[in-house]
């Protein structure tokens, strides 16, 4: 079962794609985490990606579409993949298809996680404030002003997902506002 989790910056992804890593055996794939990841290894590309992730704008397709077929090629014995923070454009998401074709899979359920703009910028800068608070440093686009670009480049890039994948009789909404406990019940009941 190959599920993605669709909904803006700090809509609860992540949170909600670790219980299922958990209690489903799926894999995690957050392009947010390969491109921090990436960046740090030093690499050309590490570099390029970390200036336009820290503007809070996006990475090119090409280069996270790459990462994700590297990804998926690599096949393995788990209770399928989880696409977190992937796919976020219309290109994006033409491609995830292709590759899923390719390899003879199927996307099962596309779940947006509802949630409105207070709350984002509230769970995103609380985060920041208590990994400062916790002795660490804050994910470097984690302030208001790299927030402001990520939120427009959800609406503008993002967000026509979800009409396309309503128009193929994919997409499922949960309320991403309530309980952690409660959002990852409706999920459950979507994935059965
Ligand atoms: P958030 O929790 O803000 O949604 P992510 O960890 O998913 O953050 O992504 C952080 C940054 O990494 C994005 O702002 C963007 O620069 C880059 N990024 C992640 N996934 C993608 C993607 N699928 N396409 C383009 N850029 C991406």
């Amino acid at each position: 079962m190959n599920i993605i989790l669709l909904g803006p910056p700090g809509a609860g992804k992540g949170t909600q794609a670790a219980r299922l890593v958990d209690e489903r055996n799926m894999v995690q794939l957050s392009t947010g985490d390969m491109l921090r990841a990436a960046r740090t290894s030093g690499t050309e590309m590490g570099k390029i990606v970390a200036g336009v992730m820290d503007r809070g704008e996006l990475v090119t397709d090409e280069i996270v579409i790459g990462l994700i077929r590297e990804q998926l090629e690599k096949g393995g014995d788990h209770g399928g993949f989880i696409f977190d923070g992937f796919p976020r454009t219309l290109a994006q998401a033409d491609a995830l298809g292709a590759l899923l074709n390719e390899l003879g899979q199927s996307l099962d359920h596309v779940i947006e996680l509802q949630v409105n703009d207070d709350v984002l910028v509230e769970r995103i800068l609380g985060r920041a404030a208590e990994a400062v608070a916790a002795g660490g440093t804050a994910r470097a686009d984690d302030n208001e002003e790299s927030l402001k670009i990520r939120l427009m480049a959800y609406y503008k890039q993002t967000s026509p997902l979800i009409g396309y994948y309503h128009a193929k009789g994919q997409l499922q909404s949960v309320d991403g506002l309530a309980s952690m406990d409660d959002v990852a019940a409706s999920i459950a009941a979507v994935l059965g």
